[in-house]
């Protein structure tokens, strides 16, 4: 079924979680919701007994696929974990709230919270280069002026700590130590169960990444400097790697985006247009989606309109 493009991707688990039902019952086991608009990835953590959901989708409508997946399970879903203020990982938390009301939606720290909120606002006056569809209406804040608006400061929580454990058992370990990269905040998740590392935005498999808004090449040096250290941090787990964008994969992720990060560097600062940008870029990375929305934002961001033709 089109409609349900998402996978089982439960890494090493899918074995022991055939195993489980006895000894094993509390491992976590997770499945990747492809989403069809920004191939933005949803991730739903089960434990048998309770879910998670991990960033809830760029469009209402890809929200409400996700919701029904969730709801199939016939699993209380206790949390929604938004990695990071972009709206292509938090716009659904407005059907999420409507559907699940008895989830909580949670964030890892008080700055996330904030980004979220202000990117809410900034994407509500039409964003900076018009490169994203309009904000959905339900995200809109709660105001005097717009009493029905979305409750950031009421209907987000800011977790306690840097952990999350799932009901009946199992945690995620996360963590928000980074210096700004794709997003000016963000979560990463560690599960020991699955051996698995959820990177959120620092990583894109076969996807163009996000360098438009306020990405600047100061913010591409330390978003490349935090994937040199994440890779030397979990390099001895060896983890399974699931990217916010793409394909499930391993720690080769981390060399190829640093490769594209470097590539995106030296073309856009040459290019004497952005045609020209574009295309040595599509050229390098023939596979890779988002070409005309990704790339085309992030090579406007970093090479001047009057370098166009
Ligand atoms: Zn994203």
């Amino acid at each position: 079924m089109k409609a349900f493009r998402s996978a089982l991707v439960a890494g090493s688990m899918l074995l022991s979680g055939v195993l489980a039902q006895g000894a094993m019952a509390q491992s976590i086991q997770v499945e990747v919701f492809k989403g069809g608009f920004a191939t933005v990835n949803s991730f739903i953590f089960s434990n048998g007994k309770s879910l998670i959901v991990m960033d809830v989708q760029r469009k209402t409508y890809e929200a409400k696929k996700l919701a029904e997946l969730i709801k199939s399970k016939h699993l209380p879903l206790t949390h929604i974990l938004i990695s990071h203020g972009h709206t292509d990982h938090f716009t659904g938390m407005d059907w999420f709230h409507r559907e699940f009301p008895q989830a909580q939606i949670v964030v890892a720290s008080e700055a996330i919270r904030r980004d979220i909120k202000a990117y809410a606002i900034y994407m509500s006056q039409g964003g900076e280069t018009g490169a994203e569809p309009a904000l959905e209406p339900g995200l809109l804040p709660k105001s005097a002026a717009n009493p029905n608006g979305f409750d950031y400061e009421n209907w987000i929580h800011v977790l306690p700590g840097h952990t999350l454990t799932m009901v009946g058992g199992g945690t995620l370990e996360l963590t928000t130590d980074y210096q700004p990269a794709e997003s000016p905040h963000a979560t990463t998740v560690y599960s020991k169960d699955l051996n698995a590392l959820f990177l959120a935005d620092f990583g894109y498999n076969k996807v163009h990444l996000w360098m438009g808004d306020d990405i600047d090449n100061r913010r591409i040096a330390t978003w490349r400097a935090e994937l040199v250290r994440i890779k030397s941090l979990y390099a001895a787990r060896n983890p399974t790697v699931y990217p916010g964008h793409g394909d499930p994969t391993d720690m080769s992720l981390f060399d190829t985006t640093i490769r594209y990060i470097d590539d995106f560097v030296r073309i856009t600062s040459a290019a004497k247009s952005r045609d020209e940008a574009m295309r040595k870029m599509e050229a390098l990375y023939p596979d890779y989606q988002q070409a005309d929305f990704f790339l085309k934002y992030s090579v406007e961001n970093h090479v001047n309109a009057g370098a166009a033709k």
